[in-house]
């Protein structure tokens, strides 16, 4: 049984994951709402049409007890002022999920960290719960160090570089880059409390990773927590190969794919420069003004998908406000730029030949696909672990540049850090020009496509911790049938 949160960044990892189970034989069933379940109703389909035991089950979602609208089903679709409501309808799920796993009694649960109390549940039912860590090794490893050593404290100012004690690299971060979880105790991080302490007391953890891009982080981590982890990804290379699987991914794309398809045939080789801030973010105009001067002055051929927030916000007026005047127009008469506003396929835009340099938020998932492409980043983090995901790539893996961003966000606040034209335009430059740096730092980022590639295919690192996993619960299970034999 798979337990999906209930935004884009935690539900497409663990929908990929249900469907490499259901791959090597598991009766695989995702449960979530119906909103979220119409997402992927097509792909869970056609894996059954060709013979995956993939289900979805839908359990109600009681958003009017709140006074929360019931089409909001998820973090992706909902207004800075109704996210808290989302999540906390996501905690009254509880007590219907608890009944519903009594009475479905799966031989083993994959819940994302976010249901801590499965591991209680499935304690009581004598099975196994394995976590789903939607982040990055090094994202928790670096939490961790913050949380035990606190070197935030020992620096006078929030711009003052600090560095991480104990982790495998030298890594310097700043105040102003820490989730406020670190800085304050709050509801929050009282949650992550408990979720960690309910991690100690699950059969182990899932991670979206492989070992050759955070291999020293898994071992770091595997030390200090002494909790047993399977890294099984990328997982979107091996569970979207199908070009229908990448059109369709998480939504129905705003644009049509021909359309895109075609703009980005003729375009050179590694000419385009895709931007996107993955499906939470949206942009405070001012900001959209910013990048769209970047863009235009650097005349540079690129994707701009800009997310459209909500149905009660007059959406396009935000954009609109943002970009200036005859802007859209004007790229696209010159055929410089495609932006779309709301849904992109972004799997399938990184891995088109035309694309060479990806501006992303640092979510996880967004980097693990840009690494997947092959492609170098422009890294822009905004919040949650972003700027820990950052520095990985940035200073550890050196396959991105930074645009200069410095200032945690509080998700959805008013108030947001502006980056300059300047700053953007200068990132832009580095990341798309021919100087030596930039050619090497393409290399790498072309070696660890490779990389993640050789993974996730049989006999990779990935592959094998998947195979050996499922092979595991098998045994498991089979223990507890013959034990519950023998006692009955
Ligand atoms: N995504 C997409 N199209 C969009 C925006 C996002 O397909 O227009 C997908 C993206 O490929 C990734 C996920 O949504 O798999 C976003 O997850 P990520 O961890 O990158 O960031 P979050 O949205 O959680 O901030």
């Amino acid at each position: 049984m798979f337990l999906p949160f209930v935004s884009h960044g935690h539900l497409l990892p663990m929908v990929d994951m249900a469907m490499l189970f259901a791959k090597l034989g598991a009766t695989a069933t995702i449960v979530t709402t119906e909103a979220n379940a119409a997402l992927f109703h097509t792909k869970i389909h056609r894996d059954r049409v060709a013979g995956s035991r993939i289900r979805l089950h839908t359990i109600p979602w009681p958003a009017a007890e709140v006074g929360l609208s019931p089409a909001i089903q998820n973090l992706s679709t909902a207004t800075p002022m109704t996210m808290s409501k989302v999540f906390q309808v996501f905690l009254m799920l509880q007590p219907q999920l608890r009944g519903l796993i009594h009475e479905m009694r799966p031989d083993c649960i994959i819940s994302d960290v976010f249901y801590p109390w499965t591991s209680d549940v499935a304690a009581e039912l004598g099975i196994p719960r394995l976590a789903f860590n939607g982040s990055s090794y090094f994202g928790y490893c670096a939490e961790q160090c913050m949380k035990e050593h606190k070197p935030h404290l020992e620096v006078e100012s929030n711009n003052e570089k600090f560095k991480l004690p104990g982790l495998p690299d030298v890594v310097e971060m700043m105040r102003s880059e820490l989730p406020s979880w670190i800085a304050r105790e709050d509801d929050f991080s009282r949650l992550l409390d408990v979720i960690r302490e309910s991690e100690k007391r699950c059969y182990g953890m899932l991670m979206n990773s492989f070992y050759e891009l955070e291999g020293s982080y898994e071992e770091h981590l595997n030390k200090i927590i002494g909790i047993k982890t399977w890294s099984i990804g990328p997982v979107s290379l091996l569970a979207n190969k199908e070009i229908e699987d990448k059109e369709s991914r998480g939504g129905n794309p705003n644009i049509q794919t021909t359309n895109l398809l075609q703009w980005l045939n003729e375009k050179e080789p590694n000419s385009v420069l895709y931007i996107n801030f993955g499906s939470l973010v949206q942009m405070n105009p001012n900001q959209l003004t910013e990048i769209a001067h970047a863009i235009q002055e650097s005349s540079q051929n690129f994707i701009w998908v800009i997310k459209k927030n909500s149905k009660d916000d007059d959406e396009d007026d935000i954009v609109n406000k943002g970009l200036p005047k005859g802007f859209e127009e004007r790229m696209s008469k010159t055929k410089k730029g495609l932006i779309i506003k709301g849904w992109a396929p972004q799997l399938m835009i990184l891995e088109h030949k035309s694309v060479g340099g990806f501006l992303t938020h640092c979510g996880w998932n967004s980097i693990l696909e840009g690494i997947s492409s092959g492609l170098p980043m422009i890294t822009w983090p905004l919040f949650a672990e972003q700027f820990y995901n950052e520095k990985l790539l940035v200073e550890v893996v050196k396959i991105g540049v930074g645009v200069g961003s410095k200032k945690w966000w509080y998700l959805g606040e008013e108030e947001q850090e502006i980056i300059k034209r300047e700053e953007i335009g200068k990132a832009i430059a580095f990341l798309m020009g021919e100087s030596v740096e930039a050619l090497e730092m393409r290399k790498r980022a072309r070696e660890m496509g490779e990389a993640a590639k050789t993974s996730v295919n049989c006999g990779g690192a990935s592959h094998i911790n998947l195979v050996s996993l499922f092979k595991e619960l098998q045994e498991t299970k089979l223990k507890r049938v013959v034990n519950g034999q023998k006692n009955t």
